[in-house]
């Protein structure tokens, strides 16, 4: 298992508060379930822009055991893109393992 964090490399859900010009500003997002679609779980619309102006985050923990990127509960990606889906932002990095 890599012990360094995971970057998220591009998100482009631009009404996050964490958000400015495509890119994620806070320490570490958390994503979450189900496990057919992974939610960015740190995601949140307010009047008041969050994060650090020279931060990009990383992947701080991610409960999604359905990934094949996934060990023990930790993200083993290279990198992660999180992008709009439906109506909430998703990993789009997911890769589902094939169960056969
Ligand atoms: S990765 Fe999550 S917390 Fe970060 S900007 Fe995108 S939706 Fe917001
Ligand atoms: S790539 Fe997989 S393990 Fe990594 S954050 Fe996304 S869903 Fe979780």
């Amino acid at each position: 298992m890599k012990k360094d964090m995971t970057q998220v490399y591009e998100c482009d859900v631009s009404d996050c508060a964490y958000n400015k010009h495509n890119s994620c500003h806070t320490l570490a997002i958390t994503v979450g379930g189900p496990e057919d679609c992974p939610h960015c779980d740190t995601y949140m619309v307010t009047a008041l822009a969050g994060g650090i102006e020279d931060v990009k985050a990383g992947i701080g923990a991610c409960k999604v055991s359905s990934c094949t990127m996934n060990q023990d509960f930790e993200c083993n990606a290279e990198s992660v893109r999180i992008g709009w889906h439906a109506n909430h932002p998703d990993c789009r990095t997911f890769r589902p393992r094939t169960t056969t």
